[in-house]
């Protein structure tokens, strides 16, 4: 058989063989691991080499907490998160109208601010019909408020004449003229309802259109958290039609408004369980919302907030229906992955892994912590321990979210978020991922941040004493996120019988000065022996 030898700096995370000068593929595997005299001796004359002179070369980075359909979703609207004026509004929506001629309807993605604007206001219709005349522009803030163009206005049928919904209000100039700004739900909604839903269609087409931009980040594969029945139905479309080349490990959401129940009937009546699938699309663990989050003071915390002093967030989910779905899943064989940000929510769910776990050991289902950034306490880490429970942990949170929530609990407090090196001297495992959207998805970003721990907004390095070596940053996203995978026999390492899931890169992030790993170039990426990108 015809094999292929890479040759360059190999950095294969394979403790038994850390380094190497070359490796040799037979079809989607790695077969021969080691000198270049060796990897040729052993592969035979009738190969083709690829050099990769100066390149290091790593195993493919997995993302372990990446929306990546949201993300593809993320990609058809516009994204106004960094705008920092009115101008720049105008200026994001006039060019996404133009690089979609064929939307019908311009809308934005949520959670953007103006209050940092120089002037803090919301932009008029007339300014959106500057950047957007002919079809209707729909800005969603998330919440209260929405902001639309005269053609949106015109579509639903609201005028100077129209009046104010029950609940909500249509904001009008001293004309008494809607100026397209319309608060509260009963207000936007007359807009709203007529914004077409995304269509399958698009929904596919948005997903198999992100990867090739994970695949230029490094990205071989992830861990998609959370996926409705549809979400489910479209990464299998997608998977048998040959097109899911990042390898995806899906997790459907089990809570969802009080029907956890029949879910968990289906699933058992099913009888898959967590690891049904093949390496390029697998069924991973359960996702559940034990809180919300820390920006948003909704997180479950311990005290409350340092700004708000009646609110110690929310627990999303009842005690005992989380206890009934962890017991299920120990019992049925399906892992677990629970969103808990605030120590409320840290202790709550350790607390009921622990019982769950009295009666059926959880330890090989891999049971885990996703984000429990906000200060797990020693207790908690010899817990997870004890439990073989594993945190699916976000550098790339730490290092987005710092600037807003050093704010909110200050920086010696904050610094002590996300506490990666206390998770590891714990005997706790720990696997990187992004939360993409809600933080950019470069994996390089957030094996940077976990060595550095550095904040640019802040020209500060935000709690250095959590700061983990190189080597160990890159298992995050390697050898450990495969494990959390449950694809540590197949992925993380280069190593013979191990797929070849391999990326070059212009750096070597072990020897390289910290600063220059974000700003490394990837030169190629390549899945199952196939190159999927290159620079
Ligand atoms: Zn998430």
């Amino acid at each position: 058989m015809c094999r292929t030898i890479i040759r360059g700096n190999v950095i294969t995370m394979d403790p038994d063989r850390p380094r190497a000068e070359a490796f040799a593929i037979a079809d989607e595997r790695i077969t021969d691991v080691g000198s270049f005299e060796d990897v040729r001796a052993a592969a035979g004359s009738d190969c083709r080499v690829i050099d990769q002179p100066g390149a290091s070369i790593i195993p493919g980075l997995i993302d372990t907490h990446n929306h990546m359909l949201s993300t593809g979703l993320q990609r058809r609207i516009v994204d106004l998160s960094s705008c920092q004026s009115i101008a720049d509004i105008v200026a994001a929506v006039r060019e996404f109208a133009q690089l979609h001629p064929q939307t019908a309807w311009i809308p934005s993605g949520k959670g953007w601010q103006i209050e940092t604007f120089p002037d803090p206001r919301y932009p008029t219709r007339y300014e959106l019909d500057e950047a957007c005349p002919d079809r209707p522009v729909y800005l969603n803030r998330g919440g209260h408020i929405g902001i639309v163009n005269s053609r949106a206005l015109a579509i639903a049928g609201i005028d100077r004449d129209t009046r104010d919904p029950e609940g909500g209000r249509i904001v009008r100039d001293q004309h008494g003229e809607p100026t397209g700004v319309l608060l509260e739900a009963p207000a936007f909604t007359l807009v709203e309802r007529h914004v077409p839903p995304s269509s399958r269609a698009e929904r596919k087409a948005a997903l198999r259109d992100i990867q090739q931009a994970y695949h230029a980040a490094g990205l071989t594969g992830i861990i998609d958290p959370g996926l409705t029945p549809d979400d489910m139905s479209i990464y299998q479309e997608l998977w048998q039609n040959g097109e899911l080349t990042v390898r995806t490990v899906a997790m459907p959401l089990a809570q969802t408004e009080d029907e956890e129940d029949k879910v968990l009937a289906a699933l058992a009546a099913m009888g898959m369980r967590t690891g049904f699938g093949d390496c390029k699309l697998k069924l991973g663990g359960i996702k559940v919302f034990m809180d919300g989050g820390a920006s948003l003071g909704t997180a479950l915390m311990r005290q409350p907030f340092p700004d708000e002093r009646c609110n110690c967030g929310i627990q999303v989910t009842h005690t005992a229906t989380f206890h009934r779905i962890a017991e299920f899943c120990a019992r049925h064989g399906w892992s677990l992955g629970v969103h808990a940000v605030g120590g409320g929510a840290i202790d709550l769910t350790l607390a009921v892994f622990a019982e769950v776990d009295a009666r059926h050991p959880i330890r090989d289902l891999r049971f885990s912590l996703i984000h429990a950034y906000l200060w797990p306490t020693p207790d908690n880490i010899a817990t997870a321990r004890r439990l073989g429970v594993a945190v699916a942990t976000q550098p790339t949170m730490q290092y987005n979210f710092a600037p807003m929530l050093v704010k909110r609990f200050g920086a010696e407090a904050f610094g002590r978020a996300t506490p990666i090196k206390s998770w590891l001297d714990g005997g706790v495992r720990v696997a990187g991922g992004s939360d993409s959207p809600i933080n950019p998805y470069p994996p390089l970003l957030g094996v940077w941040h976990a060595i550095t721990r550095y904040v640019d907004d802040l020209h500060e390095t935000i709690g250095p004493e959590q700061a983990i070596a190189p080597e160990t940053a890159l298992a995050l996203y390697t050898r450990d996120a495969a494990w959390l995978a449950f694809s540590e026999h197949e992925r993380g390492m280069i190593r013979p019988g191990m797929l070849a899931d391999w990326v070059a890169l212009s750096v070597d992030p072990t020897a390289c000065p910290a600063m220059e790993i974000r700003q490394a170039k990837v030169l190629r990426t390549v899945v199952g022996g196939k190159t999927v990108y290159e620079a």
